[in-house]
């Protein structure tokens, strides 16, 4: 049994089953059996039941965006439109799934036509940050494309993944299709990764973890797909709308307590405009409403574990703080919004991901130092640009080594749009027109004519 705790209240929600490693083959077995069935399921059907799908979600949206407050501390604003991204992408992939079709190419002789098939179990590990988005992101193109599904949430946030499971059955898809498997990582993740019959693993979480689980899964030749750390540059220049880059940095940092892969937590601000953009930032961060996650005017919510507010409490020892946010106190992981003055750019807490409520702010003074600076880290996951010039703009977007980038903006990512990493923040896209490349094979067959 795991238990489920609140992070804002410390208090015990339920406890979960978790499955074992004999349960988790067992849960792989069916789904290897159900893929011949659901691979031959008209594509019409299969988009409906997948719309089906997404209207029991919809229903469900209040109680789903609930369970994720409770379980994540996830403000109640943020988790109904995340409750609302798990039916945007269902609907999104069950168009996809009469679209997504192959080629004809006449050569000499005859004309070859292609075939995206399924791959067949599709495996996927969910991290506790963004319970239901990420689960929504790998199953939603899985299932489109014709593949069978396991699941396993963070053992920390089971709890809308299960939700979820219910709702997939009501709606009609087949029970051995989509299964939902609780447990621990180092059991049920570890079995999906070796289990010969599943072919492929999607797995969101730490870089620490994605190593492990990229080599394993090369022992019987797994296709993967890597969601990894992140250590995103926020780029200030003299020339942006300082007071809208000032006013929506919290909000590109803190957003779901700074426990985001996509977080910009290093601010990078050009010379000329330093102490403007400080003093700018200052009121900014104070006036973060960091509160019970269920009230409506929560901005920031409390760390998910006590762990977790202990490995980012550690961060901060001996840094230099310029100022900090307000947080409640009493029971819940809490911690202020924090903005930090590095001694030296190679600081801990400049070159590591602290998944927490924590920013740096460094200088800059010329755009080819912005440039070096935002890629001087292991990660490329994501980043924004604030300027008035659109040739810079374009120009330090792509110089910079990320997936997902913003100009003048801190939100990049949205179902309809590829979203994933360079260097150690992943192998492979999820979301956008392409995603469902990832989840099938193209097999080519040549008819002879002459
Ligand atoms: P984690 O420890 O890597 O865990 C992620 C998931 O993997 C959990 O479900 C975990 O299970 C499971 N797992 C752990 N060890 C495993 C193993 N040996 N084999 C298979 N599965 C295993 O990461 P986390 O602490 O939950 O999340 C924080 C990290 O995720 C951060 O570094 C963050 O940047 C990254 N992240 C990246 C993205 C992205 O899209 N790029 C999104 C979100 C998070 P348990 O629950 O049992 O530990
Ligand atoms: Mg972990």
């Amino acid at each position: 049994m795991t238990e489920v705790i609140n992070p804002a209240t410390e208090a015990l929600i339920t406890s979960v089953d978790a499955h074992s490693a004999e349960s988790t083959k067992d849960a792989i077995g069916r789904a290897a059996d159900a893929f011949g069935r659901w691979r031959a399921t008209d594509p019409a059907e299969r988009a409906e039941l997948l719309r089906a799908f997404a209207r029991a979600v919809d229903e469900d949206s209040e109680n789903l965006a609930a369970l994720e407050v409770a379980e994540a501390g996830h403000t109640i604003s943020n988790a109904r439109g995340e409750a609302g991204n798990v039916r945007d992408v269902l609907n999104y992939f069950a168009g996809g799934v009469e679209r997504h079709l192959g080629d004809q190419i006449p050569v000499a002789g005859g004309v070859n036509i292609t075939f995206n098939e399924p791959l067949g179990v599709v495996g996927i590990i969910v991290p506790w940050n963004f319970p239901m988005p990420i689960a929504g992101w790998g199953f939603a193109p899985a299932l489109a494309a014709g593949n069978t599904v396991v699941l396993k949430p963070a053992e920390l946030t089971p709890l809308t993944a299960i939700r979820l499971g219910e709702l997939a059955l009501q709606a009609g898809i087949p029970a051995d299709v989509f299964q939902v498997i609780p447990g621990k990582g180092s059991v049920v993740g570890q079995t999906f990764t070796e289990d010969p019959r599943v072919a492929k693993i999607v797995f969101t979480g730490s870089t620490a973890v994605g190593e492990t689980i990229m080599a394993d899964a090369a022992k019987t030749m797994k296709r993967t797909t890597l969601e990894l750390g992140g250590k995103s540059a926020n780029i200030v220049f003299g020339d942006a709308d300082l007071e809208l880059a000032a006013a929506t940095a919290p909000y590109g940092v803190f957003d779901n307590a700074g426990q985001d892969c996509c977080a910009r937590s290093r601010i990078l601000v050009h010379d000329s405009v330093f102490e403007r953009f400080m003093e700018l930032l200052e009121p900014a961060v104070s006036g973060v409403v960091v509160t019970d996650p269920s009230l409506e005017e929560a901005e920031m919510g409390p760390l998910i574990s006590r762990g977790h507010h202990e490995s980012v409490a550690g961060f901060l020892e001996g840094v230099d703080i310029a100022f900090t946010g307000s947080a409640p106190s009493g029971a819940g992981y809490w911690m202020a919004p924090t903005v930090v003055l590095p001694k030296t750019p190679r600081d801990r807490i400049v070159t590591d991901e602290v998944f927490g409520p924590v920013v740096t702010v460094q200088r800059f003074s010329d755009e080819a130092e912005a440039i070096t600076m935002a890629n001087d880290s292991p990660y490329g996951l994501s980043g924004s640009i604030w300027t008035r010039d659109v040739g810079r703009g374009l120009r330090v977007a792509r110089g910079v080594d990320s997936g997902a980038l913003s100009l003048n903006s801190h939100s990049a990512v949205r179902y309809s749009t590829p979203f994933g990493g360079f260097k150690r923040s992943g192998i492979g896209r999820e979301l956008g027109p392409h995603a469902m490349d990832s989840f099938t094979e193209t097999k080519n067959l040549f008819i002879a004519t002459d």
